[in-house]
């Protein structure tokens, strides 16, 4: 559709395209405020990469795109710039673009997955081959993942003294506001309409839950930063843990998608530091170059998400999914903190970080099953699926990452779940069949009198699974199987 209908001819100064992909925000947007200063029209254009990417996004994130693009179009059309939409390989698309709009720059903000740097690396070298002003800027990242090196020159393989380094360089850099304005084009562009993308589910649509607890785009990032600041943070050391409360942020979509940058999250932190005891300022801050430490890895080690970063974990002997993996992910293991997660997952898009590594663990270590086939999972139903924190995640519950836990350090999901959701009020939540039993029996139902199950209103192997494995012996299982790699490997 000819999305403005005015005249190319009254351009008297050629155009900047601003190319978004995951920075889908005008806030702390470098791109965007270059162009902008430049003092050229401005097209924005996001191009759905889908058929090109080198991972295509799973179903939750392709909802959230959705809701994020409405967002950031209407952010953009209020700064006087309409959004340009296209899909399809983003040289040709590019191309086109410059083309029908005589634009002569363009700009964007580096993105560091595998296979992308040297994509973007080669258009930009095309379009500077052909006189175009091309620039890339530094915004997703707090720091450029090849920047920190080790004493010996090499990537970090340990996150301390990955966190000790990122602390000796100067602190990250203030963010920069929105453009007040944009100047728009005047001319005739074709753009696709966001429906026809068919990034929303349909027949049947799953995504309720998921709108119920979120608002995609620039506007959310900053209500959950907001609420986090002055309700969790100065409790975020102690709480962090807890699934059955809000704790955390819950800021991890909203950074995927770069609706927020870290730049602005770390200087808002910075604003509060005295009203916010030190050490939960600093668990936070912590937690955010996990992040960092987690592309550092995948950018010197691009094999992350599919090679054990340990060789010796080729040898380990997993056992086939087949329905087990299939109960693991519908949330019928029978452990009700596993459950709970994987339900949490399922319906909301997101799932505690304390109940990651649970739910993980259990999978590669009580189940036997590969991580990668986890990692799968979680890539098509986390709203914050991140190829990064994704795939050095599982690696570290695996053992085979790198700085891993060891394999050895078997998560009981009965005792972690005693601990960490003491009161159930979690497994409560997202396993609502198990609501009335007392709490001293929610995380082992299984040991509960038959009169207590009636009780509740409980049938095991009916309304609620018995255990798909017996922790004892799959531990038992487990420690087995490392032993046989250990010797081969
Ligand atoms: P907060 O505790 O508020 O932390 C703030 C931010 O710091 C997060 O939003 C996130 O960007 C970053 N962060 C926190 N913890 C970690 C961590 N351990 N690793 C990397 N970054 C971290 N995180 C993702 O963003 N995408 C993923 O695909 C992802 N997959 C994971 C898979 C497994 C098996 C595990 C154990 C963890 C995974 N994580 C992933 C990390 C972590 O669970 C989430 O970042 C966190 O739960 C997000 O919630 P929050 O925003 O409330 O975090």
């Amino acid at each position: 559709m000819p999305m403005n209908a005015t005249s190319p001819a009254e351009n008297t100064v050629a155009p900047a395209i601003v190319w978004f992909r995951n920075d889908l925000r005008v806030d702390d947007n470098r791109a965007l405020l270059h162009a902008a200063e430049s003092g050229c029209p401005v097209i924005p254009l996001f191009v759905l990469e889908d058929a090109h990417d080198t991972l295509p996004l799973g179903g939750a994130q392709r909802w959230w795109l959705h809701q994020s693009l409405l967002s950031l179009s209407a952010k953009l059309d209020t700064l006087g710039a309409a959004l340009v939409l296209r899909r399809g390989d983003p040289e040709e698309v590019l191309d086109e673009i410059i083309r029908s709009s005589g634009a002569d720059r363009v700009f964007w903000n580096r993105r560091y997955l595998p296979g992308l740097i040297e994509r973007d690396t080669a258009i930009k070298s095309s379009l500077r081959d052909r006189a175009m002003t091309v620039e890339s800027f530094h915004g997703q990242l707090l720091h450029e993942p090849t920047q920190l090196r080790t004493g010996s020159g090499g990537p970090y393989r340990v996150y301390t003294p990955f966190w000790r380094a990122f602390c000796e360089r100067p602190p990250p850099r203030p963010p920069s506001d929105a453009p007040r304005a944009l100047v728009p084009f005047h001319g005739s562009l074709v753009s696709d309409q966001l429906a026809d993308w068919t990034l929303l589910p349909a027949g049947p649509d799953w995504s309720t839950g998921l709108s119920e607890e979120w608002e995609p785009g620039e506007e959310g990032a900053k209500t959950r930063l907001e609420r986090f600041l002055a309700e969790g943070l100065g409790s975020y050391g102690s709480m962090r843990d807890r699934p059955g409360v809000p704790g955390t942020s819950r800021l991890s979509p909203h950074i995927a998608f770069g609706e927020i940058s870290p730049f602005r999250i770390w200087q808002e932190v910075e604003n509060v530091r005295n009203e916010v005891s030190h050490p939960d300022l600093t668990v936070f801050r912590k937690e955010l170059l996990w992040r960092e430490f987690s592309y550092h890895l995948l950018v010197n080690f691009p094999s992350l998400g599919n090679d054990n970063f340990n060789s010796d974990f080729d040898a380990f002997p997993w056992l086939g999914a087949g329905d087990r993996l299939a109960r693991w992910q519908r949330g019928e293991t029978g452990y009700p903190i596993v459950d709970a997660g994987m339900r949490e997952l399922w319906q909301t898009g997101w799932m505690h970080n304390r109940v990651r590594m649970i739910v993980g663990s259990f999978l590669v270590k009580h189940l036997l099953i590969d991580w990668r086939l986890g990692e799968a999972w979680f890539r098509d139903t986390l709203v914050d699926a991140d190829p990064a924190s994704n795939a050095a995640s599982w690696q570290w519950i695996a053992g085979s990452g790198a700085d891993a836990a060891p394999y050895f350090r078997i998560f009981s999901p009965i005792l972690q779940g005693r601990k960490f959701d003491p009161d159930g009020a979690y497994v409560r939540r997202f396993v609502p069949e198990l609501a009335a039993i007392p709490d001293k029996f929610l995380h082992t139902p299984w040991t509960a009198p038959e009169p207590v199950l009636a009780e509740a209103g409980i049938e095991l192997g009916r309304s609620y699974p018995l255990p798909i494995v017996e922790h004892g012996a799959a531990r038992k299982r487990a420690l087995a199987a490392y032993k046989t790699m250990k010797e081969i490997a």
